[in-house]
């Protein structure tokens, strides 16, 4: 058993420098996804928390605003080697209560520690710009200034990685902020404040929230609490955003995904499977960037159909702290019985089940949300499996005899996160680089996860705002520009 070690039982938050008891009356378990055993009970705050920590941050932000941003960055420069001594052990705490394999676990830290690193360019990320003589005598300046109390509303799935997305450029910016992690998967962000705890930022620079629906209502009804960042399901996206609108804040929300890759016969079929399987099945299929349908077109359709379904057949499914395990369990338990349900009305509504992962037996983790890869072939356009996110190792396959068919089945859809193109036509490419309607695109690539020094784009459904997480777009939102227009009338000849 690994909990005792792990955490205080319940968790506490942690606001203006302290750890605090939440003032919950409700508590949730945190439950090891393979194992079935509770690691500890997360309270879900209410708002008088939320409270005491936009005072706190509120309370911050006045000095640390006028903190020069080289030494803002100091902070995130210790963070950034924390970060890097602790990372096993912050992969294991993710894969304990997310249920990711450790190679998994690690690989998504590293993209966290990206993003730190790219916000160390703060000094020059956050420069304006101006022009002299606008018109005689006068000069026109541009300047970022951070926006004030910022939140951050995080997903199950990526629990160490999603924060990171903002929390640095926030800082970074002069803002003071308010982590809330999702409730399911909670000590990971616990982790990361005990580091960020470490580097000595000043108290109420950051702080931690923990909970749920109470504790987002609170933070978007909050007067002091200026933007808002949000990665979750499209429906609570789009309540996230309008609900923060009506309240007057800057707002960004990431939201689900339904992402198809289209292989075309010339493709290099043995990478295309490899990487489509990795997309389809990696993190138990539980990624925004996840491939959910593989769209052949021509010739593709045999090789590749029976090459997915060997490799889905073969792919290890067990524990994620098991370093030979190549996928865990889905989150909960009702996560898997909606996920196999999905597949069920996908056969119904007349798709085959190629590869059937329903039901498996996983010795000695029977307790555990396992389903193995699943593959249904012939999958109805029109059907609720090939409209809906499903969020677990399904892959949906179609087959259609054109790119241009290809094309518009993506462009038919409500998201845009990912669509990815696999060939080895240069044109072909370009056309579908050109039309598909998705935020992030592969070509050749499985999951077009951007680097931290670029957006993380989306598009249509997958995403409410204009400017998205990490590199630049960060730093856009969480600034806001003021331009001064200045004349100094003086008769310097009269002075000297
Ligand atoms: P979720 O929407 O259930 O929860 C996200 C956050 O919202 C959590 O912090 C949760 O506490 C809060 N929340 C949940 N219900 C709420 C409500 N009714 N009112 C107010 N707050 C509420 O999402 P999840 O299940 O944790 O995460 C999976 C989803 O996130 C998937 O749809 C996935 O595609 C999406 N996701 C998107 C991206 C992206 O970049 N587009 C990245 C990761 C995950």
């Amino acid at each position: 058993m690994e909990s005792a070690a792990i955490a205080p039982n319940p968790l506490p938050n942690y606001i203006n420098g302290e750890w605090c008891a939440s003032h919950a009356t409700e508590f949730l378990n945190v439950v090891n996804p393979a194992t079935a055993e509770v690691l500890t009970k997360v309270p879900l705050s209410p708002q008088s928390d939320v409270n005491a920590a936009a005072t706190a941050a509120a309370t911050a932000y006045h000095s640390w605003r006028r903190t020069p941003p080289t030494e803002r960055v100091q902070y995130l420069f210790k963070l950034k080697f924390l970060l890097e001594e602790h990372l096993d052990e912050l992969a294991r705490t993710i894969t304990l209560e997310c249920g990711k394999t450790l190679a998994e676990s690690r690989g998504e830290m590293q993209r966290a520690i990206e993003n730190v690193e790219v916000a160390c360019g703060i000094p020059m990320l956050m420069q304006g710009y101006n022009l002299e003589d606008i018109a005689r005598g006068i000069d026109e300046i541009m300047i970022r200034q951070p926006v004030g109390v910022v939140a951050i509303i995080a997903p199950f799935n990526f629990p160490g990685m999603i924060p990171f997305w903002f929390l640095p450029y926030a800082i970074a910016c002069g803002n003071t902020c308010i982590v809330k992690p999702s409730e399911r998967v909670p000590l990971t962000m616990q982790k990361v404040f005990e580091l960020l705890e470490n580097t000595g930022l000043p108290k109420g620079v950051i702080n931690l929230v923990n909970g749920a629906k109470e504790a987002v209502d609170a933070i978007l009804e909050h007067p002091t609490i200026r933007a808002i960042s949000f990665v979750g399901s499209s429906p609570v996206a789009q309540y996230v955003y309008s609900r923060a609108a009506t309240f007057g804040k800057r707002v960004q929300c990431q939201g689900g995904a339904k992402n198809p890759i289209i292989v075309l016969p010339d493709a290099d079929m043995e990478m295309t499977t490899r990487i489509t399987a990795d997309s389809a099945f990696g993190c138990a299929g539980q990624r925004c960037l996840a491939a959910s349908l593989a769209v052949t077109v021509g010739e593709a359709r045999h090789t590749f159909t029976e090459a997915i379904a060997n490799s889905a057949q073969t792919r290890m499914v067990g524990y994620g702290l098991d370093e030979k395990v190549q996928m865990g369990p889905v989150i909960t338990s009702q996560s898997r019985d909606r996920i196999e349900g999905l597949i069920q009305q996908g056969a119904n509504e007349g798709a085959t089940v190629l590869v059937d992962g329903r039901n498996p037996k996983i010795s000695g983790y029977e307790q555990g949300n396992f389903i193995r890869p699943t593959i249904l072939q012939n999958v109805n356009p029109n059907s609720e499996l090939a409209r809906t996110e499903v969020f677990g190792p399904v892959l949906g396959l179609m087959h259609l005899d054109t790119i241009e068919d290809a094309i518009a089945l993506v462009n038919s859809g409500q998201w845009g996160n990912m669509a990815c193109l696999f060939t080895n036509s240069g044109a072909a490419a370009r056309k579908f680089r050109y039309e598909a309607e998705a935020g992030n695109i592969g070509i050749n690539i499985g999951v077009a996860a951007p680097m931290a020094f670029f957006p993380f784009s989306g598009w249509k459904d997958s995403f409410y705002g204009d400017l998205h997480g990490q590199g630049r777009h960060a730093v856009e939102f969480f600034t806001q520009t003021k331009v001064v227009v200045e004349r100094w009338p003086k008769d310097w000849s009269r002075q000297f």
